[in-house]
């Protein structure tokens, strides 16, 4: 069965997306696409074999020729167009963030109970790395103990004009909660934000940031974010456990000994870095989709869950101290 999709948001991340969907996995097609910018869908439309350009995002998601539902609109327009899915009854991928505040993720889980089945999967594409991968088999095979620390550090090279002091912690680091939580299998339950020395090339962002975080069995987990640090996109992790260390390892394909140095490359930007995660992110989702799953990836509780360490994060960032970050009963339905 080929899964029919359409896309709403057909902006930077929804055209990688409708590329990936069209030129590189197998077992769907884009059939319908819609954007704020009309103008914008209709070129992209036009470089597909076959894709209706819709109106608004409603009118897609009640199409009857569409399957499947890609939300890659804009943050604040996530919640209407996860719901109108869910009443819908059809599986929907919604990009990060799934929705921008806790009582909008709140409504997406409610609604998706009360629909008694999992149709919504967040876009937290590092879960589908391969090292993180691997990073997380090695601690679920207990190679290094129990863990007892983890440090995640998330540096970009630089960042766009419209990027706030809060973005560090709502669009940066929530990858990083997001991954330490299905890393480590729990909760955080506080957060303190420490902003360093500022990087002059950061005007006025509150930048570098190091996060400081408590998960419920009591792992310390640290988060920086640096996003002016020019040298390039580089994420890292390592994980402290009780009788070793794990890490993810350094990316470059090849090693390079030349004039008497060691180098290797550091990926340009997420998309780079990412590129496979992202792959097989949405190969897993249509698979999903085909075999009548609905959704099996990250879902509408990671998305609640990151965004409540994201406003509690946001939080401390402005009181300068640690918040306390409280979940609501976890619905049976997210296990
Ligand atoms: P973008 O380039 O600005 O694209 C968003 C598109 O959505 C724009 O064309 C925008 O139109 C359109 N839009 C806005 N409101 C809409 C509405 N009500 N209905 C339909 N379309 C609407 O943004 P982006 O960088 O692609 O990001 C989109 C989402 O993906 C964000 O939530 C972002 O956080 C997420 N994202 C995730 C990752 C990841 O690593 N997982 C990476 C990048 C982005 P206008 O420009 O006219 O408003």
């Amino acid at each position: 069965m080929t899964v029919r999709v359409g896309v709403v948001g057909t902006g930077m991340i929804g055209q990688d997306h409708i590329r990936r969907l069209t030129r590189v996995l197998p077992g769907a097609e884009v059939v319908a696409v819609a954007d704020a910018n009309p103008d914008l869908a209709r070129e992209v439309a036009a470089g597909l074999p076959n894709a209706d350009v819709h109106p608004t995002g409603q009118n897609l998601i009640n199409s009857s020729g569409v399957d499947a539902v890609l939300v890659t609109s804009w943050g604040p327009t996530h919640e209407e167009y996860v719901v109108a899915a869910i009443a819908a009854g059809k599986p929907v991928f919604c990009e990060k963030p799934l929705a921008t505040t806790e009582s909008a993720c709140r409504n997406i889980m409610k609604e998706e109970v009360a629909a008694g089945r999992r149709l919504v999967q967040v876009g937290f594409m590092r879960r589908y790395d391969a090292a993180y991968r691997a990073l997380k088999r090695t601690v679920s095979d207990g190679v290094i103990g129990a863990p007892l620390m983890y440090n995640s550090g998330h540096r970009n090279p630089s960042v766009p004009s419209h990027y706030t002091k809060d973005m560090a912690i709502v669009d940066t680091a929530v990858h990083d909660f997001d991954v330490t939580r299905w890393l480590l299998g729990e909760e955080f339950t506080s957060v303190q934000v420490l902003a360093a020395k500022p990087n002059s090339l950061g005007e006025d962002l509150q930048d570098p940031l190091l996060m400081v975080l408590r998960t419920e069995s009591g792992v310390l987990v640290t988060v920086e974010t640096s996003v002016n640090i020019r040298y390039g996109y580089d994420i890292r992790g390592e994980i402290i456990g009780e009788t070793g260390t794990a890490a993810l390892a350094d990316r470059g394909p090849v090693v390079l000994r030349r004039d008497n140095q060691v180098s290797t490359a550091v990926p340009v930007d997420w998309r780079e870095r990412f590129v496979a995660a992202y792959d097989t992110e949405l190969q897993e989702w249509i698979d999903a989709v085909a075999s009548g799953a609905g959704a099996t990836g990250p879902s509408s509780w990671d998305g609640y869950a990151a965004q409540v360490v994201c406003d509690a994060g946001v939080a401390a960032l402005y009181s300068g101290e640690r918040v306390d970050i409280e979940l609501i009963e976890k619905p049976d339905l997210y296990g």
